[in-house]
């Protein structure tokens, strides 16, 4: 225990749900959050190392009672996927990646109520890619950016699928024709002694 008083006074506001053995907080939360996995209870407390007042979640509140602040960027996270719980055993310490994984997995995160990217892509299964923020992107928008890089039309950087092997685009007037290993050979020689293909 690392911080006896701080426990204590969570101990204070909580009811025991028995089928579940959460320990449901009944004191302040987060409830004016638009999302609802947002909703955690939150407690005033002094930070040890800027001794400034500050408002946080009482999850983390729990996990600074018991183990002491966790390193930067890292979350506490609920097993038991209950906001206002603040029993210590349904907590576990992630990356804010893991956190948002979980949350994926269990269908919960509130950018999952977001289907489509901002360019109307669909955001769903291969589509999707996490990066180690914890954030999703589009594929398509990821290939179409790089393309765009490579000199593709914005137009046809963001709208054509992947090519198959073995096939090139004309990047000025979008025509797919099949190009032969030789050809596909030569053009990345070409590419690499620095000529434009
Ligand atoms: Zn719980
Ligand atoms: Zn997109």
């Amino acid at each position: 225990m690392k911080d006896r008083k701080l426990y204590d006074r969570l101990l204070e506001k909580i009811v025991i749900d028995e089928s579940t053995g959460c320990w449901n907080w009944t004191g302040y939360a987060f409830d004016k959050r638009p999302y609802p996995g947002n909703r955690y209870g939150c407690i005033g407390i002094r930070d040890p190392e800027t001794n400034k007042s500050r408002t946080i979640a009482t999850h983390r509140a729990m996990w600074f009672a018991v183990h002491g602040k966790p390193a930067a960027g890292q979350c506490v996270c609920h097993s038991c996927d209950n906001p206002k719980c603040v029993n210590p055993n349904h907590l576990w310490l992630g990356s804010r990646r893991d956190n948002t994984m979980d949350m994926i997995k269990k269908n919960r995160h509130h950018l999952k109520k977001k289907t489509h990217c901002k360019r109307g892509h669909l955001l769903y299964g291969v589509n999707v890619m996490v990066t180690a923020d914890g954030y999703r992107h589009c594929k398509i928008c990821e290939r179409g950016r790089l393309r765009m890089r490579w000199g593709w039309p914005e137009d046809l950087a963001f709208s054509v699928a992947p090519l198959p092997l073995g096939h090139v685009m004309n990047k000025k007037t979008g025509v797919v024709i099949t190009e032969s290993p030789k050809a596909r050979m030569a053009r990345k020689r070409s590419h690499s002694a620095g000529g434009e293909a």
